[in-house]
């Protein structure tokens, strides 16, 4: 079984539910008191919101390229940043290491595609709804993606740090997201995915009219079906 290396933290509330995830699998797939072999390096997510929200991503990538160096020399056969957002340093961190990085947009769009979905709404951050560095990967991808309008993008974005990244579910913002969900669909998403680690905490797939991707578990799963592969 290969070492699985997360960069966690971002925040700690999804990374609870990778570490949770990644051993029922490996438990799914190998039996007994089989658990995942992992390394995590967990950041302070306060450091990194601030770094967000100035612009300073050049710094915020150097935090993580040191975070990937420090899981490649305790072992890591591979490397997993725990968030969508921060994938936009994703070219910096993977280059840090020799190992691979497993890209959430690209385990994503596997998943989407290998579901016959063409178009997908994308809920997440507003980095990751309105820049280009995960739209663009998941098109290169054959996909066509939409997302929602500019109240409903800041609501959403607003959730995710002052409610889910707390460890907060609000069954009103539950109803807000179904909402925002049900008019991605009527504009054409066949699927939806939750495009931040900490959506699937508030919202599963009986919230939604079209399958949801689920991008933690997705994420979990890319990782165990490497790590387990002969
Ligand atoms: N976990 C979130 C994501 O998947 C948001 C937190 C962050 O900004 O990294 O995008």
């Amino acid at each position: 079984m290969k070492v699985i290396g997360l960069i966690g933290g971002m925040s700690w509330e999804s990374t609870a539910e990778y570490y949770r995830l990644l051993n029922e699998l490996t438990r799914r797939r190998l039996g007994g008191l089989h658990s995942a072999r992992c390394v995590l390096y967990s950041v302070d997510f306060a450091e990194i919101e601030q770094l967000q929200v100035h612009g300073r991503w050049d710094e915020a990538g150097q935090v993580l390229a040191d975070a990937a160096r420090s899981l490649e020399s305790a072992g890591a056969d591979m490397v997993l940043i725990c968030t969508n957002t921060m994938h936009k340093v994703a070219g910096q961190v993977e280059a840090a290491v020799r190992v691979p990085l497993l890209h959430l947009a690209d385990a994503t769009a596997d998943a989407v595609r290998a579901a016959g979905v063409r178009k997908v709404g994308l809920l997440g951050t507003a980095f990751t709804m309105e820049q280009d560095f995960y739209r663009a990967r998941l098109e290169a991808g054959g996909l066509g993606v939409c997302v929602p309008d500019t109240g409903g993008r800041a609501l959403v974005h607003r959730v995710i740090y002052e409610e889910l990244c707390l460890g907060i579910a609000r069954s009103a913002s539950r109803t807000e997201f179904q909402r925002i969900i049900r008019d991605l669909a009527a504009a054409g998403a066949e699927g939806i995915i939750l495009g931040c680690t900490e959506i699937e905490l508030l919202i599963g797939q009986q919230d939604s009219p079209v399958p949801v991707f689920p991008t933690t578990r997705l994420h979990a799963e890319a990782a165990i079906n490497t790590a387990l592969a002969e």
